[in-house]
């Protein structure tokens, strides 16, 4: 299996190297050259697998480059006791066949993990075969949770470097200190003062700063990304799709030929697109529905076909969901327009010089077969937490809360039946000022100390706090470089020496 680049100038590569990379050297993203199917056997023999079983059926019809007993290796060593449940992704399942897929039970207690525990293996491992000696340096974009997975899955990686950015002011204190404590002799981590947007766009300028590469090049450093352009972080995230379904398969929940609908709470647009290849690797899937928050560009261009970022930014209690520009959107846009790399190019470079661009036809109308759109308020979002709290006695975390309302929604407009998945993104003590909000009356949302709430909710909803999560908040602070913009380079050349 090779990969190409959505832009269609860079020459395909091997899997090991387009992991090694990360985004193309056209600037495009790179995505598989076919998308492969499993047959009915191969389909059929997956529910008797467990969640290691299911990894290594899926993840080596993409990753070719890696031989079957190096990704038995690899896969063991990502979902181990590294994750606080046997099933690793544990799917909870109520009446009318609801299920949330709990995505968040690895070290850092949302669903990054599954795709960051993995990417350090697979990484080090392309570096090998490909016969790259010198060190790696990741450069993250966080809008908070991918920051502190990357920083879990690469600190004390020999050979490597993990180089963080975060928002300043636009992540959760749990977040945000989750990241300040961070361990490792490798690891930084930098305060934006900006929004997520503006922490992306800086870190996409620094991995097409030509002079910074040769300058890195001669010390024997090269940059690579562990955001969700790469295409390593994204191949782990299909399996859980399929481990979903092998697992309802199993239980009897659904029929032989029973579809069943996933919803996603979407950000950077790559979960759900992990869902969709899913689609295309041949599980029954129905309708993607892509929740969104107030940041709603992606349920307006999903309805209108006119993708717009020229909007009002807004700070929500879905943070790592707010995010104006989608970049794995571009992979999707490559399958609509026909896998036309010059059209691809077109509308990035609309979205850059106009901050807009649109689809007609039949590209619009596939998208709008395959996708279901919707937003919810901060206020629709609480609501659900506490809806889901009274009718299942389920916690919902703020992102995961909006994915249940927008799938409210979804019922009710078009009174499809289908059995559905939810995505369930993040634990609910990671976010736990908004959950303890709705669920325990509304003076809990003004508290600030969320290390007290913690407990407080635990108690409330006799439920455990995730072991990560509990000594937080006694951890020494051990990060506090905080920069604008304009100064991203500076820093990072700071880091490395230059
Ligand atoms: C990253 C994240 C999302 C958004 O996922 P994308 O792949 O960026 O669309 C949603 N919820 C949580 C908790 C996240 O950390």
């Amino acid at each position: 299996m090779r990969y190409i680049s959505t832009r269609g100038e860079a020459s395909p590569v091997t899997s090991t190297r387009a992991i090694l990379t990360g985004l193309a050297s056209d600037g495009g993203l790179y995505i598989p050259e076919f998308y492969p199917v499993l047959g009915q056997e191969e389909l059929a023999a997956l529910k008797d697998l467990d969640y290691q079983g299911v990894a290594e059926r899926v993840l080596r019809v993409y990753l070719t480059d890696y031989n079957d007993r190096e990704l038995r290796e690899m896969i063991a060593k990502a979902y181990g006791e590294n994750f606080s449940s046997p099933e690793v992704v544990p799917l909870r399942t109520f009446r009318e066949k609801l299920g949330f897929l709990e995505l968040w039970h690895g070290p850092t207690s949302a669903f990054k993990d599954l795709a960051l525990q993995l990417l350090p293996h697979l990484m080090i491992k392309a570096a090998e075969k490909e016969g790259e000696e010198g060190e790696i340096v990741l450069l993250v974009a966080t809008s908070g949770d991918t920051g502190k997975a990357a920083l879990e899955g690469f600190k004390d990686v020999p050979g490597t470097k993990v180089i963080v950015f975060y928002p300043a002011q636009g992540v959760s204190e749990i977040q945000e200190k989750q990241m300040v404590t961070q361990e490792g002799v490798n690891t930084y981590v930098i305060g934006v003062e900006g929004n997520f947007d503006e922490a992306q766009t800086g870190v996409k300028a620094l991995f097409s700063d030509e002079a910074l590469a040769g300058e890195m090049a001669r010390k024997g450093m090269r940059f690579s990304s562990a955001n969700s352009i790469n295409w390593g972080r994204l191949a782990p995230q299909i399996v859980y799709y399929v481990w979903a379904w092998s697992r309802w398969k199993k239980d009897g929940v659904l029929s032989a030929v029973e579809c069943f609908n996933v919803v996603v709470p979407t950000g950077n647009f790559g979960n759900i697109l992990a869902a969709y290849y899913a689609k295309r690797l041949g599980i029954p899937v129905g309708r993607l529905i892509c929740a969104s928050n107030m940041n709603k560009v992606l349920t307006d261009f999903i309805q209108t076909g006119i993708y717009d970022r020229r909007r009002e930014f807004f700070q929500t209690i879905s943070p790592s969901m707010d995010i104006l520009i989608s970049s794995n959107l571009e992979r999707l846009l490559y399958e609509l327009t026909g896998r036309n790399a010059e059209r691809v190019r077109e509308l990035m470079r609309q979205l850059r010089d106009r901050g807009c661009y649109s689809l007609e036809g039949d590209a619009l109308r596939e998208l709008q077969d395959e996708f279901w759109a919707g937003f919810a308020t901060e206020e629709e979002t609480m609501k659900a937490i506490k809806d889901s709290y009274e009718r299942y006695g389920y916690l919902l975390d703020p992102h995961t809360a909006v994915g249940y309302k927008v799938y409210q929604n979804y019922k009710e407009r078009t009174g499809d039946p289908s059995p559905t998945i939810i995505a369930s993104t993040a634990s609910p003590f990671k976010f736990n000022q908004s959950v303890a909000g709705a669920v325990m009356g509304e003076e809990k949302s003004g508290v600030k100390d969320e290390f007290k709430l913690l407990v407080e909710l635990a108690e409330f909803t006799k439920s455990e706090i995730p072991a990560n999560l509990r000594g937080l908040a006694e951890k020494p602070v051990r990060h506090r470089n905080v920069v604008s913009p304009t100064q991203m380079e500076k820093a990072v050349r700071e880091v490395l020496g230059l």
